[in-house]
This record gives structure tokens, sequence and C-alpha cells, in this order.
């Protein structure tokens, strides 16, 4: 897919703009500022009480990184393993391709309507919309999911979609919309936690007693017995996983592990990680598909393995290390930028920190939005700090900045890609060139220095052109009288010329 939204969403502003809208509402602040801190919080407890967690972060780390390499191998593991339990494997080079198959997946059935459990990957595709399209209606069962399709919303936090709501907000939207797509919210409802939870178990009830197929996501993968876990909290993905004939599941090609070994590690951090919770309040597996005679869970199974720009993400040495995100949301609730901005700012199902690296890889740098996200930071490193499985995200930031920039060579589907530097950057560029050509000869740098002191009464507080609004709001250094290398000679006398001025230029 080239650069843009993903496939069902339209187009966005590039992210200072939609920012610069987000910060001045109040009550989006209030209501991110009290989530992010409360869970934040939390998360931050529950990781204290484990003495090993630093050595759980480095067996994830290389588990995903082991993983990664020889991601080939696990995943025809992975398709023997499904197809042995009695499954089919379906494999979708994109967003297009993949709502192909879950279409006429569904369309075999014979069936119009869906059940689903939270699922990024269905939201990276736009899967809801391209079945809408096809005349199939696909009923999110999450709760906060619920509160984002009810609302005609877009989710603005990977673990709460819905995070940028508060309780007055989703009593009216359940009032106003439940009507409209089954069971209407009771009357008389308030806007108390119980009496929201119990009208929308209520309005699911039905949908999920009439399904009879289910689309999910998973959170991880085994290649070893084919086994899909999804990892949740309401209860509402076991329903989908069990009552429906027949189960569709689209999941990234990342998020496959080699063993229950491995899965182990994740299933202690993920958890602590996102929810704060020592342990999952409800963790789903399933293998293949269930004889109807002696268990519950579908009678057919299909794997949707999704590609949609991972593998030319793996092929980037510095950016791969986003695939080894385990989605818990941890980078978000302590990112200075997220709590202000919000989640929609980042024109994205993936918001925050990890979205400010995935989606410009996964659709490219082309589009304002997506060549703007890597600057969506202030660098702080409190991500990274947080993160279950170590991705130094400011290092990939970095790294996206300088492709921005500087354009250069990528992976798009296999092929090798020149992309053109970006606009508005030319006079970083010039800059970057003119320091370039300076450093490199150690005897204009001195004519500068020097040129630079001398000259110091007359330089401007702010820089013109497209540098005065970046120095408006910060103090330029000023240039010292005598530069350094002067001074050293001056007050050393020459006696270490030698060796201080190798050593000066040479860094
Ligand atoms: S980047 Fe790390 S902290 Fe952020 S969601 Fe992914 S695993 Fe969690």
């Amino acid at each position: 897919m080239s650069g843009g939204a993903f496939v069902g969403m339209p187009a966005f502003p590039p992210f200072p703009r939609a920012a610069h809208e987000a910060v001045r509402n109040t009550t989006l602040r209030a209501n991110l500022r009290h989530a992010t801190h409360t869970i934040r919080d939390k998360r931050a407890r529950a990781v204290a009480e484990l003495d090993d967690w630093a050595e759980l972060r480095e067996a994830g780390k290389r588990i995903k990184d082991e993983t990664l390499r020889h991601l080939d191998r696990y995943l025809e593991q992975l398709e023997e393993s499904v197809v042995r339990a009695g499954g089919t494997v379906h494999w979708a080079a994109d967003a297009a391709e993949a709502n192909r198959i879950v279409t006429e997946l569904v369309r075999a059935t014979g069936e119009t309507e869906v059940v689903k459990v939270k699922s990024m990957a269905t939201q990276e595709i736009g899967l809801n919309e391209a079945l809408e399209a096809e005349g199939i209606h696909a009923y999110e069962t999450d709760l906060a999911e619920l509160i984002v399709q009810l609302g005609k919303d877009r989710p603005s936090h990977i673990l709460v979609p819905a995070i940028h709501r508060n309780r007055g907000e989703i009593r009216d939207i359940f009032r106003e919309e439940m009507g409209a797509w089954g069971r209407p919210a009771p009357d008389g409802l308030t806007d108390t936690p119980a009496e929201l939870a119990d009208a929308a178990r209520l309005h699911l009830r039905e949908k999920f007693l009439r399904a009879k197929v289910g689309v999910s996501g998973a959170n991880f993968m085994v290649a070893e017995t084919g086994t899909l876990v999804v990892v949740e909290s309401e209860g509402n993905g076991r329903m989908c996983l069990t009552l429906p004939e027949t189960l569709i599941s689209v999941v990234g090609i990342e998020k496959v592990v080699p063993t229950w070994r491995d899965l182990e590690v994740f299933l202690q951090t993920l958890p602590r990680s996102s929810t704060a919770e020592r342990m999952n309040p409800y963790t789903s597996m399933w293998t293949g598909t269930s004889d109807a005679q002696t268990a519950d869970g579908p009678r057919a199974f299909h794997l949707v393995l999704l590609d949609n720009g991972r593998t030319d993400t793996l092929a980037d040495e510095v950016g791969r290390q986003a695939l080894r995100c385990i989605r818990c949301s941890a980078c978000l609730n302590v990112c200075p930028v997220y709590e202000r901005a919000g989640g929609h700012a980042y024109g994205s199902v993936y918001p925050g920190p990890i979205g400010a690296i995935l989606s410009p890889q996964l659709r490219g740098t082309g589009s304002e939005i997506d060549a703007s996200l890597p600057y969506a930071s202030s660098l702080c490193g409190a991500c990274y700090e947080v993160c279950p499985v170590a991705i130094d995200i400011p290092e990939v930031l970095v790294h996206l900045r300088e492709r921005v920039v500087q354009g250069g060579e990528v992976t798009r589907r296999g092929v090798k890609v020149t992309l053109k530097p970006a606009r508005g950057h030319a006079a970083e560029r010039a800059a970057m060139r003119a320091a370039g050509f300076v450093f490199a000869r150690p005897g204009a740098l001195r004519l500068g220095q020097r040129l630079a002191s001398r000259t110091r009464r007359f330089h401007p507080r702010t820089l013109p052109g497209p540098g005065r609004a970046w120095s408006a709001a910060r103090d330029l250094p000023k240039v010292p009288a005598e530069p350094f290398r002067d001074w050293w000679e001056r007050t050393r006398g020459g006696a270490a010329q030698g060796s201080g001025r190798q050593e000066v230029s040479g860094k």
C-alpha cells in the first residue's frame, strides 16, 4: 500500500496541524491526562513487583528478534500446524487482498453479519468498511470498540480505544445510538460504570447468540502447534471465539512465536505492561477446528496471514525492531506528546510513540501525515524505558527523520524504491550540507569560527526565514569572544598544539 491512510480511513492532516487542533480541546486533555496517569502509575507498581522484570524484558526482545530473523521458517511451520489441526491458511500481501479474502469467506457461509473481537489488524486494513460495502455488517463486541462504533468515531488508544470519552459522553452515545444497531439502551440509563456495562452486555448478548461467523485478530500465534492466542479482559473475545460456527482470524505475520515456552514470557509481560494486571483475566487459545459433538469452538477456522508492509519493514535494519511490538500501549501512557495531542492526531490506528514509528514504515513516508509522524516526539526516551520488548523508539524516530529529510532507498513489496526528500526541509538539508562541507575542512572551520567571534555583536537574536518560528521560542547560544582553538593555543602556549588540534578535528 502506498502512502496515505490505511484502507477505509480518510486522508489525515499532518501531525502538527492535527495536534494543534487537539490540544485546544480541554475536555480531551482532561480525559487523557486522567486515564494515562492512572494506567501508568498502576503499571509501574505491577512491574516493580517482579524482581526479574529486566530479564523478562531481555528474553522478550531476544525471542522476537530470533523469530523475525527466521520469519519465513516459522510462518511455514505455523501453516503446517494450522492445517494439521483442521484450519485453512490464506496469505494476504496487502489490505485489499485481506479484505477480499475475508469478504469471500463470509459470503460462502451465506451470512450477512459477523461479530468481532477487538483487533488492530482488521482496523489497519479497514475490514469493517470493506464488509459494509459488500452488505455485511460487522459488530464490534469489545466495550470500548462498541463505544467507538456507535459514536461513529475512531479509536484513539491501542488498549482503550475510547480513552478520549468520559462517562457522560458514553451514556449519551448509548442512549442515542444503541437502538439503531440492535437492543436499545435501558430507559433512564445513567453514567455509572455498572449501568453502562450492563447496557452494553444486554446489547451484545443478542448479537453473540445470533452470530454464525466470528472475526478476530490474535496477540500471538504458536508455530509448533498452530495455536492462536487472544488476550482480553471482558470475556467478549471468548464468546466470539467459541459461539460462532465459522471463525476468521486476521493476524499480522510478526505475531508468530516459535514455542509455548516463548509464549510464557509474553503472558507475564503483556498483562503487567498493558492493564497492570498480574495475570490476564481472559486468555483464549484455540488450535484449528472443534468437533461439534464434544467441544465448544468453531467448526471451520480460517487464518489470514497479513503482510501489508511488514516484510518491507523487516528489510530495514534499524526500523525492524518496531515489529517486536506486542501492543501493550505502555509507551502511549508515558508519552508527553500523546498525553496532550491524543490518538486521533496520529492519523492511524496505531497512535502514540509506536504509531509514530510503525505507520510510516507500514505505509511509507510519502504522505504528509506519514512524513510528519517521526517528528511527533520530544525524544525524551520514556517510551523506550517502559517498553517490555525494549524497542528503542527514539532511535527509530531519528532514523525515520533522516529518511524523511534525505530521501533514500527503501524496499516496498520486495522492490527497491528511491524516496524523494520530503518538501519543507530544504533549509535543513542546505544547513547540513554546509556543515558537512565545513567540518570536513579544518581550515574553513577555523576561519568560520573566527569570523563568527568577530561579528558576534551583529548576530540576530532569532533566525531569519524558515528558522524564525523555531528560534522565536528558543535562546540561541552566545558565540564566545574567542574560539576555543585560539584560546587553547594562547593559554597553552601552543605546547599541546598537535594533539589538541588533532583531537578537536577528529571529533
Ligand atoms: S512499542 Fe513497546 S511499549 Fe509501545 S505498545 Fe509496543 S510493546 Fe508496548
